[in-house]
């Protein structure tokens, strides 16, 4: 049994690694993908406080290899079930059982799927969520970036060097994305931006030939031939085996403040598994250090 077990190595988990070995908790970190979370393929990070332009990759080997060095164990198993109400939490993995005093869910999110027909036929085929893993695979290629945030238009960025033409296809008029890398994917000349357009279907033979887009102002429906599409339309949480165990609210984050407290004694939750308004690195960062410490305060009193 452990002090302190965490559910999850992205930012916001190897955080509460770090904070929580210093608090002198033994700390277990479960991790059921590689470590990194979302941001492990994020080109160039240029919002965390310090480190302008480091890339993703490196930002969390050197995160990952403090918390190692800090005394974490980190271990690569998928959570399958948890019990967490009683003193003694539990969760059930791939490859066995934790026990632990304390927990935090710190699980991130999955990218989210637009549910249109030929979507899942494709994926893997033309559809892919990791401009930086797959954006190779496209070279010369004419492809489309679904979304208007961040991602959307950092992904579209990167494309723009890649490929041949990168179509921008977001459902709304106005974009999340922050103004400076919106202004600068304006200036690309192979970068066509669609607003107000949604995507009907994918379609193609063995692998994605096409997208069937319709305005939604005009009702106006088109074809543009395409060999990959991006979608990069936000994430959804993987909070579904914390159910019936935790308050979760009804998208699935686990439900609590900046404290990072749930309802459960003994459980916490830090970045974007969390209810949250903004869901950035450093916010990650910080709810792993808040989460740790409540915990080592929950562990001194018990
Ligand atoms: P996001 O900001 O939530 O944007 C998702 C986009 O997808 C929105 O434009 C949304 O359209 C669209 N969308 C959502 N569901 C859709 C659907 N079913 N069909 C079509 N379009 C849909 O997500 P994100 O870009 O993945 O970013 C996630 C978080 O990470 C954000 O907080 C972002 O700021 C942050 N991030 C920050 C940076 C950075 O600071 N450099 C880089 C990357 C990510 P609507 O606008 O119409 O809702």
């Amino acid at each position: 049994m452990v002090n302190l077990l965490i559910i999850g190595a992205g930012t916001a988990g190897l955080t509460a690694a770090i904070y929580g070995t210093r608090a002198g908790m033994s700390v277990k970190v479960i991790e059921s993908n590689i470590y990194g979370g979302q941001v492990v393929t994020a080109p160039k990070i240029d919002n965390y406080p310090g480190m302008p332009g480091i890339s993703g990759a490196d930002f969390i080997l050197s995160l990952y290899n403090q918390a190692k060095d800090f005394g974490a164990e980190i271990l690569f198993e998928t959570p399958l079930s948890a019990s967490l109400k009683g003193d003694v939490k539990r969760i059930i993995t791939s490859k066995g059982e934790h026990e632990a005093q304390s927990v935090i869910i710190a699980t991130g999110t999955k990218p989210r799927k637009l549910g249109v027909p030929g979507e899942e036929k494709f994926i893997g085929r033309g559809i892919a969520f990791c401009a930086t893993c797959e954006g190779a695979f496209f070279r010369d290629k004419d492809v489309a970036i679904i979304g208007g945030g961040n991602v959307a238009i950092g992904d579209a960025l990167l494309l723009s060097g890649l490929c041949r033409t990168v179509t921008i296809i977001h459902r709304s008029s106005d974009f999340r994305a922050e103004e400076i890398p919106l202004n600068l994917v304006k200036t690309k000349d192979n970068v066509r931006i669609l607003t107000d357009t949604t995507v009907l279907s994918f379609k193609g033979t063995q692998a994605l030939e096409q997208i069937e887009i319709e305005n939604t102002k005009t009702g106006a429906q088109d074809t543009l031939s395409a060999s990959g599409v991006f979608l990069a339309i936000g994430a959804e949480p993987n909070n579904s085996i914390f159910a019936s165990e935790v308050n979760l609210d009804k998208t699935g984050y686990v439900i609590a403040a900046e404290d990072c407290v749930t309802n459960v004694p003994g459980v916490f939750t830090a970045g974007d598994a969390r209810t949250k308004k903004v869901r950035q690195l450093v916010t990650s960062a910080a709810d792993g250090a808040i989460a740790a410490l409540t915990a080592k305060e929950y562990l001194d009193s018990i």
